[in-house]
């Protein structure tokens, strides 16, 4: 049997919402097939610290020492203090988690637009219109602009709420500006996380398409969509190639198995049919179910992308 998977790596970029927990409660079997394995948790969320969230993925049963954790909040600070000199005055839109990744690069906060030179922007439930217009004030002026993350939406127990993206888009029609971006699927992130390490081959591991996906792939990296959060197989199909992920499993135990099982490729009793718009795969007698996802995406990815953006699949 041949090496697992994870061994080709020295650093393995975890998600942790879909990936490693679905927000209170760990998804069964991750802390699991995670033990021992070189891991950074890598998260688009701005407004805990790396030493909270640790503390909650441990609480879950996670090996998660405080320097596993990078926060867009610590990458948008690092990335900012690239883009300007120390002791520039910058107005944090966001939590206190940001502020002090701020002030810990040597930036000074200040509150209004008149003395920023720099804006960084991050989710904070608090923020309101009064804190936008000071930033579209300094960015208008033109300070130099950075967004933790731009999520769209943030995912609780209720339902979808408005994500630092959703703030970021009133900030951006409000001036016309666009920000710089640290989270996912930006790469100044992993960047930060593989430097952290001191690791140079990275496998980003995630639930969603257009983040960790699309992020680890234009990173350079080798991407494992874990089928446990967002995405589906039938979403897969139908990606564009900047989604389409090296490796696909129904969960991280995936990690420890040899690469080929996770790699999507033709599989022994499994046919695949496109007529039109729709993707249908067939099983022989005694084929194994769990294979129809691999042949699947692979019959999808010999198709264009146009061919393949209304896919729709069925497996019989
Ligand atoms: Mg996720």
């Amino acid at each position: 049997m041949s090496a697992p998977l994870a061994a080709g790596y020295d650093r393995l970029l975890v998600d942790l919402d879909g990936t490693a927990y679905a927000g209170a409660v760990a998804i069964p079997g991750a802390a699991e097939a995670l033990d021992g394995l070189p891991v950074t948790y890598v998260t688009n969320n701005a407004s805990r610290s790396p030493g909270d969230v640790a503390q909650h993925l441990r609480d879950l049963g996670f090996a998660a020492p405080d320097d596993t954790v990078v926060t867009s909040a610590q990458a948008g600070a690092g990335l900012l203090a690239s883009l300007v000199p120390a002791g520039t005055p910058v107005l944090v839109v966001g939590a206190q988690a940001l502020c002090q990744e701020v002030e810990a690069r040597g930036l000074v906060p200040v509150e209004t637009a008149e003395e920023a030179r720099a804006v960084i922007q991050g989710h904070n439930p608090e923020t309101g219109w009064a804190r936008l217009s000071e930033a579209a004030l300094a960015i208008r002026a033109g300070a130099v602009w950075v967004a933790t993350n731009t999520d769209a939406t943030l995912p609780t127990e209720r339902g979808l709420l408005v994500g630092n993206g959703s703030m970021v888009a009133a900030v951006r029609h409000a001036t016309e500006r666009e920000p710089h971006v640290a989270g996912k699927p930006f790469t100044p992130i992993f960047v930060d996380a593989m430097r952290a390490a001191g690791a140079t081959r990275a496998l980003v591991v995630g639930d969603r398409l257009d983040t960790d996906i699309q992020g680890g792939n234009a990173f350079g990296a080798d991407t494992f969509l874990v089928l446990t959060g967002v995405n589906d197989v039938q979403d897969v199909v139908a990606a564009p190639d900047v989604h389409q992920p090296t490796f696909v499993a129904d969960t991280l135990a995936g990690l420890r198995l040899p690469p080929a099982a996770s790699r999507p490729g033709p599989r022994d009793g499994w046919t695949a049919t496109v007529d039109g718009d729709e993707l249908t795969v067939t099983g022989a007698p005694g084929a194994n179910p769990a294979d129809a996802t691999y042949a699947a995406i692979a019959a999808a990815r010999a198709l264009s992308e146009e061919r393949r953006s209304g896919l729709r699949l069925t497996i019989r």
